[in-house]
């Protein structure tokens, strides 16, 4: 199943459990700060989501939704 993510930049404080808990690599820190003073984190959409939800259960802000595609 291929998925993609969407990740709200606000609420998104650069704490990368999402990048530690997906097992496609799909998610990276950008060097794009949010208006809280953080690092956010962006999705590449060429490395293979599965839509696994992996990010989604783990961010403790709520910051990310799934996609299924
Ligand atoms: S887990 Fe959530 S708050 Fe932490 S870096 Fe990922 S999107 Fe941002
Ligand atoms: S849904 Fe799964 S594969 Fe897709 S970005 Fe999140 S953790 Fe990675």
């Amino acid at each position: 199943m291929k998925g993609s993510i969407q990740i709200d930049k606000e609420r998104c404080k650069g704490c990368v459990l999402c990048i530690d808990f997906c097992p496609e690599d799909c998610i990276r820190l950008s060097e794009e700060l949010n208006l809280k003073g953080y690092f956010v984190v962006v999705f590449d959409d060429g490395k293979g989501c599965t839509a696994c939800r992996s990010c989604a259960l783990m961010c403790p802000e709520v910051a990310i939704e799934v996609s299924k595609s």
